[in-house]
C-alpha cells in the first residue's frame, strides 16, 4: 500500500518543498557487504563450493554439461552454469537495449545531524538526474545520483569530487542536512535495460547454461525474480513471468 502526499502534507510531515510524493511500505535496506557475506556462508552451509578471483573467458557445451575455460588455463564442468554477471554482459549476449553510463556517491562521516524521519524512510527524487538518500546506524548519510550518459565519465577524478559537492549541495537544499566534506566518495559505471527489464534467460546455443544481468538499479527486487525463474527452468519447471525477462 502507499499513500499520496499532497506538497502541504509533503511539507509538514517531511519539511520537503516539492509538488508530492509517494510514501510506500514496501522498501527496506541492508548492508551489502554484509548481505553478500551473508548469502555466501549460507550456500558454503548447504555444500556450495567457492572459488575466487576466478573469470571464465570461454563457455562449450559437451553432452549435458558445459566446460568452462578460465583466465589461467584451467577448465571447470558443470551440469548447469548460471552466469550472474552483473552489467558485464557476455558476448553472446551484447545487447543493443543495454547501456552504460555513469553514476556518483558518497558517505558522510558518522553522526551528521538529520531528521528523525530520516531513520525509518529512504528517499528517492524521481527528478532528472535523480537523487536518493538515506541513514546508516552510525548516523551517516549515504547519497547518490548525478547519473551522466557516458559509460567513461566516471573515471574522471575531478569530476568524482564535483559531483559530490553536488549531491551534497542537493541534500542540504531538499531538507537541510549539511554534510561537510564526505568520508567516501565513489564513481562506477552503471548498466541500463532501455525498458527497465533485467535479462533472465538461457545463453542462446545452450542448453544447459543461463545467464541473469543488467539489473539496474533493482537487484534486489530483480535477484530474486531471477532466482525463481531459473530455479524453475533447472527443476523443468516454467515460471509464469519468464517471458519477461526473455533475452532481447
Ligand atoms: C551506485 C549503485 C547503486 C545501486 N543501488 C541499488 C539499490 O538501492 N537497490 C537495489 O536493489 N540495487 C541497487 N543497485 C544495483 C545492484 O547493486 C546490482 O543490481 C547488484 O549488485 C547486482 O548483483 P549481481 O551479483 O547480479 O552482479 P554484480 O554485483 O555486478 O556482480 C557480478 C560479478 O560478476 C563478475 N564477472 C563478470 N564477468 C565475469 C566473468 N567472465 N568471469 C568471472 N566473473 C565475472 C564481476 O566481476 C562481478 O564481480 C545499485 C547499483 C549501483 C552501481
Amino acid at each position: 500500500a502507499c499513500d499520496y502526499l499532497d506538497q502541504a502534507e509533503l511539507m509538514q510531515r517531511f519539511g520537503i518543498d516539492r509538488s508530492a510524493a509517494i510514501l510506500s511500505g514496501a522498501s527496506a535496506s541492508a548492508n551489502p557487504g554484509q548481505l553478500t557475506a551473508g548469502l555466501l556462508s549460507v550456500a558454503q552451509a548447504r555444500g556450495a563450493e567457492i572459488a575466487s578471483p576466478v573469470e571464465i573467458t570461454d563457455l562449450a557445451e559437451t553432452g549435458d554439461s558445459a566446460a568452462l575455460a578460465t583466465r589461467e588455463g584451467g577448465v571447470l564442468t558443470a551440469e548447469q552454469v548460471v552466469f550472474c554477471t552483473g552489467y558485464e554482459f557476455l558476448p553472446v549476449m551484447e545487447s543493443r537495449a543495454h547501456r552504460i553510463t555513469s553514476t556518483w556517491a558518497l558517505a558522510s562521516r558518522p553522526r551528521i545531524a538529520r531528521p528523525d524521519w530520516l531513520d525509518r524512510s529512504l528517499v528517492w527524487e524521481a527528478s532528472e538526474p535523480y537523487l536518493y538518500f538515506r541513514s546508516a546506524r552510525d548516523g551517516r548519510i549515504i547519497a547518490g545520483g548525478e547519473d551522466m550518459d557516458d559509460p567513461e565519465a566516471y573515471r574522471d577524478p575531478a569530476r568524482l569530487h564535483a559531483k559530490a559537492r553536488r549531491i551534497a549541495l542537493k541534500l542540504r537544499n531538499l531538507c537541510g542536512i549539511e554534510i561537510g566534506s564526505p568520508a567516501y566518495v565513489w564513481a562506477a559505471p552503471f548498466g541500463n535495460t532501455s525498458d527497465g527489464l533485467p535479462i533472465i534467460d538461457r545463453v542462446p546455443g545452450f542448453s544447459c547454461a543461463h545467464a541473469v544481468m543488467g539489473f539496474g538499479g533493482n537487484g534486489i527486487t530483480f535477484s530474486m525474480i531471477a532466482a525463481q525463474i531459473i530455479a524453475a527452468r533447472l527443476s523443468d519447471k516454467r515460471d509464469p513471468d519468464e517471458e519477461l525477462f526473455a533475452f532481447r
